[in-house]
């Protein structure tokens, strides 16, 4: 019989599954603190019984991922992290220190299969969706190699959250709940490449997570040729989904824009974009390209960034570029653990 993983289940799970051991529900409650606290054996969780111990070590364990890789900048306290998985994929994750706390972006996929033009993770396909277990285990990991605690998180390593929307929520109800990571939903980002249905649905759950959209480019021309996504869910229909989860959910979206030069990077550009977004309850986050070998694309020049930023200013659009953490170790999403497939240690 394969041994249940309990990493992952929420409190409730848990304690279903206490019940059906004939076990009292706090059970449940002292396993998952122990477990969120990074616990991984059973041995070592001293407020059990022995017999309780020996009966879930026969049929249960608890998952964990092995950090791989570390790259740390010599700038900021950045660090990109490749991680382990147990079958031997590899995912990757970013931790960012702030004056306000220490930030983690995750992965929820293994690989992407969005096909976006300039992004790495979206290279060899979709592999698999990550579990909620291995998800929290991305920051129970960076916590545990850092000795800190997270207090920000942002589901914007590989993939995307909203194809893998079950996982998303246990992994989002693990994250708010007191007992585990006890953050609050305000301070989630979930990034999509602009999954119309699911960003619906999400809407639709009543939880106060930051939206982030990768828009990336303000016609469906543009977009259509960076993000093959944009071919089933144009730009539109997305702006519009957008304004149904600030009306839901009354919080500001963020629109991600990747500067591509001499893709979506023109004056032009920025005024379509002004028109598009006036008047919303939304901030622009814009990105300079980080390059992909594979990809064959530039970044932007600064001055481009700037000028883009202004006339968006200009609009009354909320804009940022975002600040190039670790630029030293600026491997794009995906990129550090294609190098390390590609250099043959994946198990
Ligand atoms: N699938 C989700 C989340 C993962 S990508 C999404 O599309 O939002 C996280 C962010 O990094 C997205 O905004 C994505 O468009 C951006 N990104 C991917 N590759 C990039 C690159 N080479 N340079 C800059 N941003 C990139």
């Amino acid at each position: 019989m394969e041994k249940k993983n309990l990493k992952g289940m929420t409190l409730q799970e848990l304690e279903d599954y206490m019940a059906e051991l004939g076990e009292p529900a706090y059970r449940a409650k002292q396993i998952f603190r122990w477990i969120y606290r990074g616990a991984t054996r059973f041995d070592s969780m001293t407020d059990l019984p022995k017999e309780l111990i020996n009966k879930l070590n026969a049929r249960s364990r608890i998952g964990k991922i092995k950090i791989h890789g570390k790259y740390e900048s010599a700038i900021d306290n950045t660090v990109k992290y490749v991680f382990l998985l147990e079958d031997g994929n590899m995912v990757e994750g970013v931790k960012m220190e702030y004056s306000f706390g220490m930030s983690a972006c995750v992965s929820s996929q293994v690989g992407c299969r969005m096909g976006c033009a300039f992004c790495a993770s979206t290279i060899g396909g979709l592999v698999r969706n990550l579990t909620s277990g291995e998800m929290a285990d991305e920051i129970l990991a960076i916590q545990e190699d850092t000795g800190k605690n997270v207090s920000r998180i942002a589901v914007m390593g590989s993939g995307e959250p909203l194809l893998n929307y079950d996982e998303l929520m246990r992994f989002l109800n693990l994250v708010n709940s007191p007992q585990a990571f006890n953050i609050s939903l305000r301070r989630v980002t979930i990034s999509t490449c602009g999954i119309i249905p699911e960003i619906i649905r999400l809407a639709d759950e009543g939880i106060p997570v930051t939206l982030a959209v990768s828009l990336h480019a303000p016609d469906d021309s543009i977009r259509d040729r960076i993000m093959p996504v944009n071919r089933n869910y144009p730009i539109l229909q997305l702006l519009d989904a957008c304004k149904y989860y600030i009306i839901k959910t009354k919080r500001r979206v963020t629109f991600e824009y990747a500067m591509i030069s001499g893709v979506n990077d023109t004056t032009e550009c920025a005024q379509k974009l002004s028109r598009l977004l006036k008047g919303m309850l939304c901030h622009v986050n814009l990105i300079p390209l980080n390059p992909v070998k594979e990809k064959g694309l530039k970044k932007s020049d600064p001055k481009k960034v700037a000028a883009f930023k202004k006339i968006l200013e200009d609009c009354g659009i909320s804009t940022t570029v975002r600040r190039e953490m670790g630029a030293d170790i600026e491997a794009a999403c995906g990129q550090l653990r294609r190098s390390m497939m590609l250099d043959g240690v994946k198990r």
